[in-house]
């Protein structure tokens, strides 16, 4: 009997959602607990997992958190290694008290001719120096990501702070600051390094060089072109491999068609530096805790009767914030075909919405498709949501977020995708980010849409 009625639910369910909307009952599905939620954005985000860092030793206890779970979940593994699929990152490791660098011809020392923030970071050691005498070019975040950036300064510069971070929010491995005249050069990197050497002030993780023009290639370069990039080598004390690992599990499909989707986000963050723990509850274990509940719940479905026709793939991608370096590792190297893969549904910061009397801010960016469904689901079904298509246009969005989680590779690739995200706050990359602040209510009925949107997208008719 039960069964019956079950059945006879989701021909409703599934007849009504292929008009995406009008009156699907949302109570069909299943209710993701927000005790649930809570708890895992506790344990991730709490000291013992010491800001979950690229190559510390709470990013290990991640990823077995992470392994446990979805074995708990039922989720498939379909690696060699079980769930994980490891990765190589070659780290250069800038230390305190390492005070030279070199790259090509140039020397740089601190505090006289570079600056750095005041903790340890890593950064590639291969990368591209990039200049343009159109500022515009630098608004471009995959010119900019993982480059160094060149600035020419023949007058004063005003706003150093804004333009360092906006390069760091960016991508920008560092910038070069290239000067006309030696008095700002004095000046300059004086403010500069107080500007970084402020602990607990500064969350640039980021070199910051200084030149004169007359400082040869550079000089030579500037002199001849509006643009260019020249490929350069830093070399440092200290220079070491990682090994991360991106965290894969599958609920399979029954569909001919042999077509995936990918439900992911990050559990990498800051990681600890000195003595701060960069908590990251926001930035990223709401993502985490949503992405593990809404397998729960597709799970649940499928042990119900509901039929998947496409695979769901969960991933927890690794080392997000030092470059997007996980998804690049899955994007280059796919377990399951991108040409086969109909969305990717990617959370990053989805714990802190904004609420107003018009409901909590949800920011939609990415594909024409999935957006639009997931805002017609949205608006038909999750009211105390308002969706916020502002940062959807790269074209108009100053802060280019498209292209600043784990979604854009998979874009690039023309794999349709989607970001939900809740926007940054005060306590963005800061030792703030904690598990009290999260917006409990708004991370469910988020998850809620997300898993409405999953079970859409399952279905092989619907693209
Ligand atoms: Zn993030």
């Amino acid at each position: 009997m039960k069964t019956y009625l079950k059945l006879f639910c989701w021909i409703i369910l599934f007849s009504s959602y292929t008009a995406y909307g009008q009156d699907v009952s949302g109570t069909l599905l299943p209710t993701i607990a927000v005790d649930s939620l809570l708890n895992h954005i506790k344990i991730l985000s709490s000291d013992e997992f010491e800001g979950r860092g690229t190559g510390q030793q709470g990013e290990k206890l991640t990823t077995d958190y992470l392994v446990n779970k979805y074995k708990e979940l039922g989720l498939k593994p379909t690696l060699e290694n079980g769930f994980l699929q490891e990765f190589i990152i070659r780290s250069s490791y800038l230390d305190e008290g390492e005070e030279k660098l070199t790259f090509g011809n140039f020397s740089f020392h601190s505090p006289t001719s570079f600056a750095r923030s005041s903790f340890n970071y890593r950064f590639q050691s291969k990368l591209d120096l990039i200049y343009s005498s159109n500022q515009e070019d630098y608004q471009n975040k995959s010119l900019i990501r993982n480059n160094l950036i060149v600035i020419y300064v023949n007058d004063s510069l005003s706003n150093l702070p804004t333009i360092l971070q906006e390069f760091a929010d960016n991508g920008a491995q560092g910038v070069l600051f290239v000067y006309e005249k030696r008095k700002d050069y004095q000046k300059r990197k004086n403010d500069t390094y107080k500007i970084l050497k402020k602990d607990g002030t500064s969350n640039l993780r980021f070199l910051v060089l200084h030149t004169f023009a007359s400082a040869g290639i550079i000089s030579n370069r500037l002199m001849q072109k509006d643009k260019f990039t020249l490929p350069i080598k830093l070399k440092l004390l200290k220079t070491n491999l990682i090994i991360s690992n991106n965290v894969i599990g599958i609920l399979e499909g029954k569909g001919a068609d042999k077509e995936y989707l990918i439900v992911c986000g990050h559990y990498d963050h800051l990681g600890k530096i000195g003595r701060r723990i960069y908590n990251g509850a926001d930035d990223n274990a709401s993502g985490i805790s949503v992405l593990l509940e809404v397998a729960r719940a597709i799970q649940k479905l499928k042990e119900s009767g509901f039929q998947l026709d496409r695979s769901i793939v969960f991933i927890g991608f690794g080392a997000e914030e030092i470059g997007l370096l996980g998804s690049k590792h899955y994007v280059d190297h796919p377990i399951f075909p991108l040409a086969k893969t109909k969305a990717v549904f990617n959370m990053d910061m989805v714990g802190r919405a904004k609420k107003d009397k018009h409901g909590a801010e949800l920011y939609l960016i990415g594909s024409p498709k999935v957006v639009e469904v997931t805002t017609a689901i949205a608006q038909t079904h999750h009211k105390n949501l308002r969706i916020n298509l502002a940062y959807n246009n790269p074209e108009t969005d100053i802060h280019q977020f498209k292209s600043r989680s784990d979604q854009h590779y998979f874009l690039e690739k023309k794999v349709p995708a989607i970001f939900l995200f809740t926007g940054t706050h005060s306590d963005y990359h800061k030792t703030d980010d904690d598990w009290e602040k999260i917006n409990l209510e708004s991370l469910q009925e988020i998850s809620q849409l997300l898993l409405k949107s999953v079970v859409y997208f399952s279905k092989a008719a619907n693209n």
